[in-house]
């Protein structure tokens, strides 16, 4: 599999060899327990412990995050389900994690919990590769990058060299990229480990989570955990995100191609500051993302001069909906600030980009911020008129 092009791995990925009259991808198996008799030894005693729909979607995503390697991955009831089974199923009282100061938001109570337990936590932003500063005596270091909301891309080879010298082991939470924009596990990381309710899944309507390795050890102590605490997907949802992949490299492509093309309209508007896509040449982070990245994510963020006109711009969008949460086929925006927590400003505006046609898109984006300002409609804004209404 590791010579195939992104889409052909994306369409087999995780399938069984074909078997006469069975189908190409098995459906959900529902199952809190199998028959057993005798000895009680797998692959499959209890529901909790392991289910072969689970077993597909693993392989599946272990092949997208390593094509050709032996790598293991598991599967969880979530992205924070994932995250919290690799800190907490690794680190012990009086062990030392580096976090990043401007991750995924749910960070700050991880922080909380982890400094509960004893365990001590430095915190540095992810531009700059300022978590290289932190890394004496660290257990383990945490990088997500692109970080969320803010986009700023860390040099992942380089911190993780640092931090074996040190050694830490190394996660890299890869939500924003997905394995077909980003490899962790190739750029040298321990863990990959990613919410797949966003683009992965793509369609914006399950939760699920990931952690993949390389060592067996690390992934005996992850399945440990997830049995611990029983974080497990539905098989229902696991079969649908199998289903979901398939499509994977065609949803991405036309994400990030469109966001490329959103990020360069944003670029030449005077009411947008702030701009961030890794994908734009002029972005901060463009020179460090193409050495580690094969596709720059969905994602673009900017802001507005206020709250006001945040608000304005979103309820004049109509292709897009008000909404948290990235990656899917439909396009998101929202006023990041509502939430409290991040640190940004209160005109910024998190819009991920969806499957809608560029040109559709583009035209709603640019007069919704004709009408946030204030400014008269253009050719653009009675073109979309006649286009959206009967
Ligand atoms: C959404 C998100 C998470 C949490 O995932 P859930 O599936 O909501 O638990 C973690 N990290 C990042 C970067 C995210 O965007």
């Amino acid at each position: 599999m590791s010579t195939m092009g992104d889409g052909t791995r994306a369409v087999r990925a995780g399938l069984p060899e074909p078997e006469q009259y069975e189908p190409t991808l098995p459906g959900p198996v529902f199952a809190a327990h199998f028959h057993l008799s005798g000895e009680p030894v797998g692959p499959y005693t209890y529901g909790r412990d392991t289910n072969p729909t689970w077993t597909h979607l693993e392989r599946a995503i272990g092949e997208l995050e390593a094509p050709g390697e032996e790598v293991s991955t598991t599967v969880f009831a979530s992205g924070m389900a994932a995250i919290t089974a690799v800190l907490l199923s690794q680190v012990r009282t009086g062990d030392t994690v580096v976090l990043p100061d401007d991750g995924y938001q749910a960070l700050p109570l991880v922080r909380e919990q982890l400094t509960a337990f004893g365990v001590e936590v430095r915190t540095a932003p992810t531009g700059g590769d300022a978590q290289l500063a932190l890394l004496e005596g660290a257990k383990l270091l945490w990088i997500e990058s692109p970080s969320n909301p803010g986009l700023d891309v860390c040099d992942i080879r380089r911190l993780v060299a640092a931090a074996h010298e040190a050694g830490a082991l190394v996660a890299v939470d890869n939500t924003l990229a997905t394995p077909i924009g980003q490899r962790p596990l190739e750029l040298g990381a321990d863990f990959s480990v990613a919410s797949d309710t966003k683009g992965m899944t793509g369609h914006g309507d399950i939760l699920l989570g990931h952690v993949t390795c390389r060592d067996p050890l690390l992934t005996a102590d992850v399945r440990r955990w997830r049995k611990v605490v029983g974080a497990i997907p539905g098989p229902m949802e696991a079969w649908l995100a199998h289903r979901s992949l398939a499509t994977l490299q065609l949803r991405i492509d036309r994400q990030c191609t469109t966001a490329l093309a959103l990020a360069e309209v944003l670029a030449g508007r005077d009411e947008v500051t702030g701009l961030r896509y890794p994908g734009l040449p002029a972005d901060p982070s463009y020179g460090v993302a193409v050495r580690q990245m094969r596709r720059f994510g969905s994602v673009v963020s900017f802001e507005l001069a206020d709250r006001e006109t945040a608000e304005r711009f979103l309820a004049a969008l109509r292709l897009v909906d008000d909404a948290t949460s990235f990656g899917g086929v439909r396009s998101t925006a929202e006023r990041r600030g509502r939430w409290g927590g991040d640190a940004v400003p209160e005109g910024f505006i998190r819009f991920s980009v969806g499957a809608e046609d560029a040109e559709d898109l583009l035209a709603d984006v640019e007069r919704a911020l004709d009408e946030a300002v204030g400014r008269a409609g253009g050719v653009s804004d009675g073109s979309a008129r006649a286009t959206l209404l009967p």
